[in-house]
């Protein structure tokens, strides 16, 4: 047996059998070092310690079966070809079979193989197992003999093409931990206790070739644990970096709270209340606030921003209000403005299509200090707009905008305060892995004048139905809204559909009435005067494209209808649904399914079924998944290897308290007995150091 020589830090290339072929398809999945390679974590593990024999099957269930190849056939099916194996393991035959990618698995599966498979039992014309997990095996694979849990890597194309296919991972990985020097730990012993975790040289090692199911799973739980951890010192180092900036401290009151709040035609709720006093002593205080307010749709976090604001310009400093589209930001601009006219407050909005001589006189009050506060779009960020003395940073819908945007109008100021306001609820450990580094102000409460909205799901051959209820509906002197989705800027179909179904509905079916359109590639004047005309009844049935997603606000809209609401997620649903019902009327949205699946069936029942926004955000994340929840901004932002955000609450928990503990007494990690823990965050968050003290 050779010395022991290899280290994490080891170049892949070292090891036995790493050519050229194989260091570059592992390098395009960034795997260069012997560590990297140990952190490819087996994808599945196929549990032969509950080995199924063939003859004790049952339908239905999942299970686990180790046989020999029989037979294999590709074979001509009504539509297409697909590929059939037949295994036996001396007590039964079952057939395994697969309908996608027959040809390559032709060439994988050959009569004599020796399998482990496992799926879900089925059975037609006996036993079968649809597009089984499987995993060749030798006779001579050791340790994966005696009764073992083996485990399964994804095996790209690239990776088979270069000879690493599952067994050869394997035999590699194993070869590795033959000539490994013990992985040294990060974690001290009296934190491993604490923590209740195992060595990270067992749990790397135990991770790929565990032999009973308990030490895999404490190698899962230490894996996961350290994942966790490092994204919250991550957290924590972002937060001690944004506590650490002094800032001035807004500590006058002043009248103009008083004179905003006794103008009001409503009355506040407890929860905007107890999130605005939150706010207020936050900034207060002589560190930058990085706040984020979370308040479903129709919620009201608009007033509770401009209470905000009208603090910071009490202490004499200027606001930036930055909103995702035109058409919000204008409407946040009337509602502001309808406030601040009487405190005579400068107030000033800057959006992209702006006519250049109103822009420059705009950037000039900006600069000299005539604007209190400015409310716009992206527009804010450009580099020529400069404040006199930006202290107060509110950032609406938030997830709409990435780190970057929001760092880019925050350095606009010197420390200013950060209120990041959205409207999508996030469940409480996702609220802590993607904001862990922000303190959180809930709105969990509804204005009490607000009845609920009634959520229907029609197919489109029920639309007739829905038409005369929204004839209906106007002549009671309401108004309706009409959403087709735009899913990407360049589905220009969609956009098409919407100008038809504009056309048909304004020709044949509402004859009498004005029906608008409105979408993204219109001029803004277009849109103002559209949106103006619709604001004042002068439009009773609006026809748009997803432009009217985010926080449009017409009390008078009782019916919203949303085409194709298949193809939104839960999420979206709900936000655009919160445009109706904000007013005293009953309100209506009517989901039409155009290609309705029993799936989709399902999820758009969940909206029929409540009007809370946490419990529809709650089952999109577990219909999606976190990627596509957050959409393509965040998505890239953390790549498990082996956590899992959505179920992982506990370990995340304890994760979180670690880190944060830690940060406390160290803030930058500067004292030895961390240094180990330094040097891994370094190593793995690389990208994101410049986000903290730490360098
Ligand atoms: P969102 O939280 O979705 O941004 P808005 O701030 O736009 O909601 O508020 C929605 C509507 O509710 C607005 O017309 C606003 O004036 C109104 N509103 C806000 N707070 C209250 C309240 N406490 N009582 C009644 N109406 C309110
Ligand atoms: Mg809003």
């Amino acid at each position: 047996m050779p010395e022991k020589a290899l280290t994490l830090l080891s170049p892949i290339e070292s090891v036995k059998g790493f050519g050229s072929a194989r260091t570059e398809a592992l390098s395009k999945l960034k795997i260069n070092t012997v560590g990297q390679f140990l952190n490819y974590f087996p994808r599945k593990h196929l549990d032969r310690t509950t080995v199924t024999p063939i003859s004790k099957l049952k339908k239905n269930f999942h299970s686990t079966i180790i046989g020999v190849v029989e037979a294999s056939d590709l074979r001509q099916g009504k539509r297409r070809k697909y590929f059939q194996a037949i295994l036996s393991d001396g007590t039964g035959i079952i057939k395994l079979t697969w309908f996608n990618g027959a040809n390559y698995i032709k060439k994988s599966i050959k009569i004599g193989d020796r399998l482990a498979v496992s799926g879900k039992i089925d059975f037609y014309n006996g036993l079968q197992i649809i597009h089984p997990e499987y995993d060749k095996l030798q006779e001579n694979e050791d340790p994966l003999n005696s009764g073992s849990i083996i485990p399964l890597y994804s095996v790209s194309a690239e990776l088979k093409e270069s000879g690493l296919d599952n067994q050869r991972i394997r035999r590699s990985i194993k070869l590795i931990f033959d000539l490994l020097i013990e992985v040294p730990d990060y974690f001290s012993d009296s934190f491993k206790k604490k923590y209740g975790l195992i060595n990270l040289d067992q749990a790397i090692r135990n991770i790929h070739f565990a032999d009973s199911t308990d030490k895999l799973n404490k190698a899962i739980h230490r894996l996961k644990f350290d994942e966790h951890f490092f994204l919250q010192i991550l957290m924590a180092l972002r937060r001690s970096s944004v506590k650490q900036i002094k800032t001035k401290p807004f500590k006058k009151i002043g009248p103009y709270l008083k004179i905003i709040l006794d103008n009001l035609d409503f009355e506040l709720t407890v929860s905007q209340k107890k999130v605005i006093k939150e706010i207020k002593d936050d900034m207060a205080r002589s560190y930058s606030m990085n706040r984020l307010l979370q308040g479903d749709v129709g919620s009201g976090k608009t007033i509770v921003a401009i209470l905000a604001s009208v603090i910071a310009v009490t202490n004499n400093a200027q606001i930036a209000v930055m909103a995702p589209t035109e058409i919000l930001a204008n409407q946040h601009f009337k509602a502001f403005k309808k406030l601040l006219d009487n405190i005579q407050v400068t107030c000033a909005t800057l959006v992209g299509g702006a006519p250049k001589k109103e822009r420059k006189s705009i950037l000039k009050g900006l600069e000299n200090g005539q604007i209190n506060i400015i409310i716009g779009t992206h527009a804010l960020i450009q580099q020529d707009v400069k404040f006199k003395k930006l202290g107060l940073v509110v950032v609406d819908e938030q997830h709409r905008f990435g780190v970057i945007q929001r760092g880019n109008l925050i350095s606009k100021g010197l420390n200013p305060h950060l209120l990041a306001m959205t409207a999508t609820p996030i469940p409480r450990t996702l609220a802590i892995t993607y904001h862990g580094d922000m303190d959180v102000s809930i709105i969990d409460e509804m204005p009490k004048n607000r009845i609920p909205i009634i959520t229907k799901v029609v197919d489109q051959y029920r639309l007739s139905k829905v038409y005369s209820f929204i004839q209906d509906e106007v002549s009671e002197g309401k108004q309706c809204m009409v959403i087709y989705p735009l899913v990407e800027e360049t589905e220009k179909s969609d956009l098409a559909a919407a100008v038809e179904m504009h056309t048909y509905l304004s020709e044949k079916i509402f004859k009498d009435l004005n029906v608008g359109l409105i979408h993204g590639r219109m001029k803004k004047t277009e849109k103002d005067s559209i949106m103006n005309a619709y604001a004042n009844n002068e439009i009773q049935i609006l026809i748009s494209t997803t432009v009217i997603e985010v926080g449009i606000d017409i009390p008078n809209a009782t019916v919203m209808v949303i085409e194709h609401a298949d193809r939104f997620g839960l999420t979206q649903l709900h936000q655009l649904r919160g445009r109706v019902g904000r007013g005293i009327n009953k309100s209506y949205c009517i989901l039409v399914c155009r290609k309705i699946t029993e799936n989709s069936k399902k999820r758009l029942k969940i909206m029929e079924s409540t009007n809370d926004g946490f419990v529809v955000s709650d089952e999109d994340l577990k219909i999606r998944g976190p990627g596509e929840f957050f959409g393509i901004k965040q998505s890239g932002f953390i790549k498990y290897r082996i956590a899992d955000m959505i179920n992982d609450g506990p370990i995340l928990r304890e994760a979180r308290k670690a880190a944060f503990g830690i940060v406390k007494e160290d803030l930058n990690l500067e004292k030895s007995e961390n240094s180990l823990i330094r040097n891994y965050f370094i190593n793995e968050y690389q990208d994101k150091l410049h986000e903290t003290n730490i360098s």
